[in-house]
């Protein structure tokens, strides 16, 4: 029996007793007055007790507020302990949701939760912007309803989700994303979505390369395989041999300056950044200009303009490479009788190095994918003056590892002019 029961029983015993022997001795009615005035004091105190608990359950404050007289003070007190502990554990899981959904957004992917009916439950802010969601008014919504590309449709409902669907989204043409839905709890799904632009056009342009290598060296190879072809099956006479062997030479030395130019890339590539001694821009510009002479054989005027101040820090095989690629470039794109001009000026904010021809020019149209590895506005003539197609891609590859600019202006028709700009970091001897 409880102690409530135990104390209640004894309240009544005790009015008892002290109403029994007032109606024996004095009047009934006395007796049972005093009896019931005994039951209505213990109601009435019961009474307000519990009139304070309804209060409260009304407004379950955790304060002082909740404090009981005699048996109620206990219930009042084990109640107030829950409603404590309740809230404590309401705020440690408030809390531990709170770092997890903060822990959702810090993630560099974007991250989509999904009922079963594959409505939105949650998202992150990466996945807003990647999808252009808007969770407080999207949540709830179909997903295929916000993303509605047909790819992305027939992924949802095949159901086989073993592979990522890569696709670029209505909204965000430019980019490229990789969704992974990944089933969890039961038939729930969590959508994640990379950005994997980056990676596609690495990956494109890798194909890109090695397509490109291929094709490039497969003319050549065809064209020998060819002339060997010939001079194994038939009877040819000395002069038409000799004809056969220089094109085949021709063909093996534009194979080899295709190797060269491609082993120089990758080195520039992989090498460590370039060193800063100061390279002797004199000397350079002495040699630059003898190449240039011997490539043109007469035929164009090399003019080398400088003030003789002022030296670049780098790599000189480097900087070699790159500036020899662009007077070779203008030596063979400018016809019989032009002007090649190299210039060189240093200043303590910066230098400038340039090479202008007076050649054949460039349509502005293909300036900006000049420096592409392969790239070239004429095949056919870029080839017949020995261009491999990567002197750009080297010249460019080598300015950058020097935190250098290469500006190009042409003017089809007139000619063009490369020029190097390097950063005073780079400039030495001023
Ligand atoms: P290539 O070995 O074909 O010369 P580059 O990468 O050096 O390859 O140059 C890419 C293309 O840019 C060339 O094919 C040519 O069409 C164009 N080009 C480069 N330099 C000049 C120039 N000085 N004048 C005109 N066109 C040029």
């Amino acid at each position: 029996m409880s102690s409530q029961l135990i104390r209640a029983l004894l309240l009544a015993l005790l009015s008892t007793v002290v109403a029994l022997p007032i109606g024996y001795f004095v009047a009934h009615w006395a007796g049972w007055t005093v009896f019931c005035l005994g039951l209505a004091l213990q109601m009435a105190f019961h009474f307000r007790n519990f009139a304070r608990l309804d209060r409260w359950s009304h407004n379950p404050v955790v304060d002082a507020s909740l404090e009981g007289e005699g048996a109620w003070d206990g219930i009042f007190g084990r109640l107030y302990r829950h409603e404590k502990d309740l809230r404590e554990q309401i705020a440690q899981r408030d809390h531990e949701i709170a770092m997890l959904i903060a822990a959702g957004q810090a993630l560099t992917d974007g991250v989509v939760l999904l009922d079963l009916h594959d409505q939105i439950i949650f998202c992150n802010t990466t996945a807003e912007t990647q999808l252009g969601l808007v969770i407080r008014t999207d949540r709830g919504q179909s997903v295929a309803n916000i993303v509605r590309q047909p790819e992305f449709v027939a992924y949802l409902e095949e159901g086989d989700f073993s592979r990522p669907l890569t696709m670029r989204t209505e909204r965000r043409e430019d980019r490229v994303f990789s969704i992974h839905i990944i089933p969890y709890a039961g038939n729930r799904r969590l959508m994640q979505i990379k950005d994997v632009t980056q990676t596609d056009r690495l990956d494109r342009m890798r194909r890109d390369f090695v397509a490109n290598v291929s094709h490039e060296l497969r003319t050549p190879l065809t064209v020998l395989a060819g002339f060997l072809e010939t001079l194994q099956e038939f009877d040819v006479d000395r002069e038409e041999r000799n004809r056969y062997i220089d094109m085949m030479s021709e063909q093996s030395k534009r194979m080899q300056s295709i190797v060269q130019d491609l082993l120089t890339l990758s080195s520039i590539e992989s090498a460590p950044p370039p060193e800063s001694d100061p390279v002797d821009m004199v000397n350079l510009l002495d040699k630059l200009r003898r190449d240039a002479e011997a490539l043109s054989a007469g035929r164009h005027t090399i003019i080398v303009e400088t003030d003789g101040q002022g030296d670049l820090r780098g790599s000189e095989p480097e900087l070699i490479s790159a500036f020899g690629n662009l007077v070779a470039n203008a030596v063979r794109y400018t016809p019989a009788g032009g002007t090649i001009r190299i210039s060189w000026h240093a200043t303590p904010q910066g230098a400038e190095f340039a090479v202008q021809d007076t050649g054949i020019g460039i349509d502005p149209k293909h300036i900006p994918r000049l420096t592409e590895r392969f790239y070239r506005v004429d095949r056919g003539r870029s080839r017949d003056a020995g261009g491999t197609g990567l002197g750009l891609a080297i010249v460019k590859h080598s300015l950058n590892r020097h935190q250098a600019q290469l500006e190009v202006k042409s003017t089809p028709g007139t000619g063009s002019r490369f020029a190097a700009k390097f950063p005073a970091s780079r400039v030495a001897g001023l």
